[in-house]
């Protein structure tokens, strides 16, 4: 019989995440008279970008928070983001602030980022919150790390002891997420383009997670007997570039636009092998807009006082 791993539901989760949200924000209305909000900066036409936005404005809605979005030109310079921060960093009605990445070449992205203001960092890339993280102070943390750490305690899977392999060492995934795996007492090996022998780390792993962006990355042959599976990557492929089990498995996709989304596993042969594994898409995409939200109410908490 062919054994068949639980899915890690992302969307099932993140659900249950932002109704917890929405009642804080409630009760934080009913005892301070207050919202927390939001602004996204978002620079020029990035069509990537501009539906990540959307969707982080559409959690902003479902759970009541107040969200602005500031668009700028492609031609921004680095002053004029810096000034737009400026703004939002002084207002009492914004308590956190994002700038949705990637930046145009001309702009100084660590200028931008550092020009946010710690206590409204929600996106938690600020240096001072990276730094909290690694001396484990109350900080923000990234969304994405934070939604696959929060994925794998709310379906009960214990990381104390356990071997853990990131693939990617990104600062927006691979790196916080490492650390927080240590933070938790797994033994955590982190793997990258420059890692000689893959297969070897990712073998030894009792909880895999994969954020490298490369389709089809890990194998069949890559992953333990029962190991709990995390594919980050998002992929997007499009009907003149997939093999034809993909054109039969995401059919609906193709059909509808000519494209689907895929991660860095090769999930039709890993699923069988593993104990849980989370899907692309319905996995960790959505736990990264709750934990946002998540993100946004704890610094909007702080402004007013509440516990
Ligand atoms: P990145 O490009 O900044 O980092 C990629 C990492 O993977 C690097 O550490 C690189 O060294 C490593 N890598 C690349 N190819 C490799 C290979 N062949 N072998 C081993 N390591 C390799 O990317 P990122 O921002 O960390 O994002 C990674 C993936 O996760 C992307 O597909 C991105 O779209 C996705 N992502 C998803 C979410 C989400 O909410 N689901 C959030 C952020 C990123």
């Amino acid at each position: 019989m062919i054994k068949i791993a639980e899915i890690i539901s992302g969307t099932e989760i993140s659900k249950q995440i932002k109704n917890e949200v929405k009642a804080e924000i409630e009760r934080m209305e009913k005892e301070k008279g207050k919202r927390p909000g939001l602004a996204v900066i978002l620079v020029g036409e990035n069509p990537a970008s501009k539906v990540y936005v959307a969707s982080k404005q559409r959690g902003c809605e479902q759970v009541g928070i107040m969200s602005e979005s500031i668009k700028m030109d492609d031609s921004v310079s680095t002053e004029d983001i810096l000034k737009e921060i400026e703004k939002l960093n002084s207002r009492d009605d914004i308590h956190g602030i994002l700038v949705q990445l990637p930046l145009p070449e001309q702009v100084d992205k660590n200028k931008v980022l550092e020009a946010i203001s710690p206590d409204k960092d929600v996106d938690g890339f600020h240096p001072i919150n990276m730094g909290k993280l690694v001396a484990q102070k109350d900080c923000f943390v990234p969304a994405t790390p934070l939604g696959i750490i929060e994925m794998l305690k709310r379906t009960n899977i214990a990381l104390k002891g356990k071997n853990a392999t990131m693939v990617g060492h990104s600062e927006i995934v691979g790196k916080p997420c490492s650390l927080l795996l240590l933070n938790e007492w797994a033994t955590v090996t982190i793997c990258h383009i420059e890692t000689r022998d893959l297969k070897m780390h990712t073998k030894d792993a009792d909880i895999l997670i994969v954020a490298a962006g490369v389709p089809y990355l890990i194998k069949e042959d890559m992953v333990k007997e029962g190991a709990v599976v995390i594919d980050v990557g998002i992929n997007r492929i499009t009907k003149d570039k997939a093999s034809s089990e993909l054109l039969e498995w995401r059919k609906e996709d193709f059909d509808k636009k000519q494209a689907t989304l895929i991660g860095d596993v090769d999930y039709l042969r890993v699923e069988p092998k593993a104990s849980y594994i989370s899907p692309v898409p319905g996995g960790v995409g959505p736990m990264t807009i709750a934990m946002l939200l998540k993100n946004t109410l704890m610094a909007a908490k702080k402004t007013v006082g509440m516990k």
